[in-house]
């Protein structure tokens, strides 16, 4: 699968290591369409990444916007030295509980549960 051209020029505005953006392209690209527009008309969405060596001193967060408070997606560059399948299957649970606002997908369902099997749903399951 290819990126979509508004998902790279959307993805310009994060200021993502060239590796885990590629990554990042990659999971978006299988994204349902309602879930990658949900994440590209939010302006208080962001990817962030940051070496875990040194402690993020400031995290970049967006002013929350009319679709509720902001969202971050934070990759730690550590990240990369993970097998390919591990990076996406990280990226996408990650997405999963931005797009689910870090809860289930029904009352009582545990939030990292509906994340793996989100992430799974869009095709990256669980290593
Ligand atoms: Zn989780």
């Amino acid at each position: 699968m290819t990126p979509r051209p508004h998902v790279d020029s959307w993805l310009d505005a994060f200021p993502l290591e060239p590796c885990l953006r590629t990554h990042v392209a990659a999971v978006c690209a299988a994204l349902p369409p309602h879930v990658l527009s949900d994440f590209l008309t939010d302006p208080g969405f962001t990817f962030y990444d940051y070496e875990p060596s040194s402690a993020p001193a400031h995290i970049p967060v967006r002013a929350p916007s009319r679709k509720g408070p902001s969202r971050s997606v934070v990759l730690k560059r550590t990240l990369r030295r993970r097998p390919d399948n591990f990076i996406r299957w990280v990226i996408a649970h990650e997405l999963a509980h931005a797009h689910l606002r870090n809860a289930g997908r029904h009352a009582g369902e545990d939030p990292e549960h509906a994340a793996d099997s989100l992430a799974a749903d869009w095709g990256f399951p669980k290593p």
